[in-house]
């Protein structure tokens, strides 16, 4: 027999499997000894009340055998067919999508113009130690795309988007650790990424699956509105179907497209900046007397309120984590966040983000469907000159930002290349540094002591999702102009983060599936 079981577990219970059963009796009124197995299915924690307790959902199992929490895909290896899908791109919805093909025995070609994930490895350093930063390989170009050497935070709102607990349990099936199927906030963390993108790419190739690295895609093949292939440099490759999973910041897809007179439309995103906290700090605003308890996770937040007419929010808040160059051209400056699966650094970074549309893009109007990139590349143009033409970023105290003082100095930060003293509403300009600085205000109302002297404030966080849309119809996925080309992922400006941008990636595989019959 099974029960499902709602329970509250202390801290310093939780990993003990004899106090959950425990647990688990009392709720039943019924004897441990009765009790074979317990199986958390959910576990979250409610620290609102005076002292922190685990709310976890549990299966106890008396007399039957326990269920595993997902069930494996069997992959097989696929028969070449006449029909040639291509993928550009291997972020997480390029390589969903090419597993997806897998499971309906089409073989995947994926093009990614980056290198594999231990290539990567070195652009990487060359961005945090030497400021260089290579236009092909970098934090979000390359094999896995931004979801490699990104946090890996897994918690979606796309629930109805497709199967999310399958993209969780491939995500286990290739090395992720199985807590992720029972945290109600999953998290993976930078250091175990790029194995798990590394088993991944075994899979497609086992499968005989293809996978080009610095392959990028230059150009389309295109003959009456319909798709034939794509040029690579010198390179073509014939295609039935595309799957276009570059990302959002591949600006040269969107130029591409548009070279071609393929419809694009202009979309609002969200910019602001990093802040960065000690993480003890947070922990005391959080925990309050229970901050020093090592049994707790660091700890976040999710702030988000209204300024005057625009919303102000937290974007992808990394506890214990650092602040890293996520830029993909040498004169940009653009700053994101990760943390390693323990989360224990001691900072806490977040973006702290604006809603901006029409109003802002005014002055770029003539660009029509470019208006929000040209916003948002301006602004990264400026952050880039304001940090000195490094990837050193433009900073500021979060109390001398709101007092429009420039800081005589700066606290420590977890940003490689380092940071520069400068009034960074310079760089956002007033119509998002008066957001920002109305929205702190309220953030403090809600979390006291987050305007603090230590809390420092970097520019910029400008790549919360795509600037640009590629339009699609919502039954065939298909471009509503060229047959055969399936705008997908964080690029197509219809998802956004890992799960979300994997979920698209498989249901555009399902599409095109059904597209070449
Ligand atoms: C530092 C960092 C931390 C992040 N943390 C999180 C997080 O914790 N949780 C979360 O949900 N999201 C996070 N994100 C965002 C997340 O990584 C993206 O939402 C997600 O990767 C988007 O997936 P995608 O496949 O659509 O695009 P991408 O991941 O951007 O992949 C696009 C791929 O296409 C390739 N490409 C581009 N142009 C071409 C071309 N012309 N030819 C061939 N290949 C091309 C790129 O090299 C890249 O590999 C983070 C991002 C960064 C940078």
């Amino acid at each position: 027999m099974i029960k499902t079981v709602s329970l509250r577990i202390l801290p310093e219970d939780i990993s003990d499997s004899s106090a959950v059963k425990k647990a688990a009796a009392s709720a039943l009124k019924t004897s441990e000894e009765s009790i074979d197995a317990v199986q958390i299915l959910r576990r979250s924690l409610d620290a609102r009340g005076a002292c922190p307790v685990f709310q976890i959902q549990a299966a106890v199992y008396s007399k039957e055998s326990v269920k595993p929490l997902f069930e494996p895909v069997h992959y097989q290896p696929v028969m070449a067919s006449t029909k040639n899908v291509i993928i550009a791109g291997s972020g997480p919805a390029g390589l969903f999508a090419a597993l997806r093909l897998i499971e309906k025995g089409i073989v995947p070609i994926v093009l990614e113009r980056g290198k594999d994930v231990l290539e990567r490895r070195f652009d990487l350093k060359q961005i945090n130690r030497n400021g260089v930063c290579n236009a092909e390989s970098n934090y979000c170009f390359g094999e896995g795309g931004a979801g490699t050497y990104s946090d890996g935070k897994l918690f979606t709102r796309s629930t109805k988007r497709g199967n999310v607990k399958k993209i969780l349990g491939l995500l286990v099936q290739h090395g992720a650790d199985t807590d992720i199927l029972v945290n109600a906030h999953p998290h993976i963390g930078s250091n175990r990424l790029p194995k798990i993108i590394e088993a991944i790419r075994q899979t497609i190739l086992a499968c005989n699956g293809q996978i080009h690295f610095n392959t990028k895609v230059t150009d389309l093949i295109l003959e009456k509105q319909k798709i034939k292939g794509v040029i690579s440099h010198d390179k073509s490759f014939e295609a039935d179907a595309v799957i276009l999973a570059t990302g959002h910041s591949a600006r040269d897809i969107y130029y591409l497209l548009d070279r071609h007179h393929i419809l694009l439309e202009s979309k609002p995103f969200a910019m602001g900046v990093r802040v960065e906290h000690p993480q003890s700090l947070i922990n005391s605003i959080q925990y309050k007397k229970h901050a020093r308890n090592s049994l707790l996770p660091a700890a976040s937040y999710s702030l988000v309120c209204q300024a005057g007419n625009t919303g102000v929010y937290s974007f992808c808040m990394c506890p214990g984590g650092m602040l890293v160059p996520a830029a993909t051209a040498p004169d940009e400056l653009v700053l994101n966040g990760m943390s390693n699966s323990l989360r224990n650094l001691p900072f806490a970074n977040a973006g702290i983000v604006v809603a901006v549309g029409d109003p802002c893009f005014e002055p770029y109007a003539c660009f029509k469907h470019f208006k929000g990139l040209k916003f948002q590349q301006e602004i990264e143009k400026s952050a880039f000159n304001a940090g000195g033409q490094t990837m050193s970023a433009p900073a500021q105290r979060l109390t001398d930002f709101l007092a429009d003082r420039v800081s005589a100095d700066l606290p420590k930060t977890s940003y490689i290349p380092g940071v520069k003293s400068f009034p960074i509403a310079q760089v956002l300009g007033p119509f998002i540094s008066d957001a920002l600085k109305n929205g702190f205000h309220q953030f403090d109302k809600k979390m006291k002591g987050f305007i603090s002297d230590e809390a420092l404030v970097l520019a910029v966080e400008s790549r919360t999702s795509s600037p640009v849309r590629i339009p699609r119809h919502a039954d065939t996925r298909m471009h509503p102009q060229i047959c055969g080309l399936f705008p997908a992922g964080e690029g197509s400006g219809f998802a956004g983060g890992i799960v979300s941008s994997a979920l698209d990636g498989e249901t555009s595989s399902d599409a095109v599936a059904e597209y070449i019959g």
